[in-house]
């Protein structure tokens, strides 16, 4: 996609999430735009990042890797948000500053134990099945509480919040109530004592709603960077 393109989505975006804040009496400070950059060029992130793009997200850590590596010198925030591999834990805990789809114990333990000491916590999400849609990754509710404890458990790990990818639903109540039911569970878990500050939810065709329902990381991909002709794995 040409560079005036991608700026002009990002602006396209931005005022969404202006848009989005103000009409729900929220400060559009509080909330992080995560550009999604699986599938696209280095040059597609450096244009976003000299128009001020901080967030990256990436799905692939091969991918991810190379991208990072070639990209060093730039002060870029990394954010997984991919399934975890286990075989892929200790890259993923020694390149990335988040991990937004934790959702077992064992992936817990291995990147609180490759985390490298001389960095700060690994930022976690625990990516919650709010639409409870079979083979779809994240914690069923009922599994929450305990992983939530577990992690609280990781020195090198930080649970900053929830993540969910919903099910889109052409019917704004059937979004809104997925971000309303991740909501719940977020408030529940700060109800008892967990200090977190992130409900990461809302993609390129409802962030709209995410951000009416209390949504603080955007997760946009196509809306910036344009369609994907590969590598998808967010339905
Ligand atoms: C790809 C992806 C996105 C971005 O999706 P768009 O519809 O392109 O905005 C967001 N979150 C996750 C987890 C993804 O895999």
């Amino acid at each position: 996609m040409s560079e005036q393109n991608i700026v002009n989505n990002l602006k396209n975006v931005h005022k969404r999430i202006i848009d989005a804040a103000a009409n729900s009496g929220r400060n559009n400070r509080e909330i992080i735009l995560l550009a999604v950059s699986k599938a696209k060029s280095i040059d597609d992130i450096l244009t976003a990042y000299q128009f001020g793009q901080r967030h990256f997200g990436e799905n692939y850590v091969q991918e991810a890797l190379e991208k990072i590596y070639k990209l060093e010198q730039y002060a870029i925030i990394w954010h997984f948000i991919g399934r975890i591999q286990s075989n892929k834990a200790q890259a993923i805990a020694e390149n990335f500053a988040w991990v937004h789809t934790v959702d077992s114990v064992k992936h817990a333990k291995l990147l609180n134990q490759y985390r490298p000491k001389n960095l700060p916590p690994l930022n976690v999400c625990i990516q919650v099945n709010v639409s409870n849609e079979a083979n779809k990754a994240g914690v069923r509710a009922d599994e929450l509480m305990d992983l939530a404890g577990q992690i609280r458990q990781l020195p090198q790990l930080t649970l900053r919040g929830l993540m969910a990818i919903p099910k889109f639903s052409i019917y704004i109540e059937e979004q809104k109530a997925s971000v309303q039911a991740l909501r719940i569970l977020a408030d529940l878990l700060i109800g008892r004592g967990y200090n977190m500050d992130t409900l990461s939810i809302g993609m390129s065709k409802d962030l709209e709603i995410a951000v009416a329902e209390g949504a603080t990381i955007v997760r946009v991909g196509t809306a910036i960077f344009g369609k994907r002709e590969v590598n998808d794995d967010s339905k």
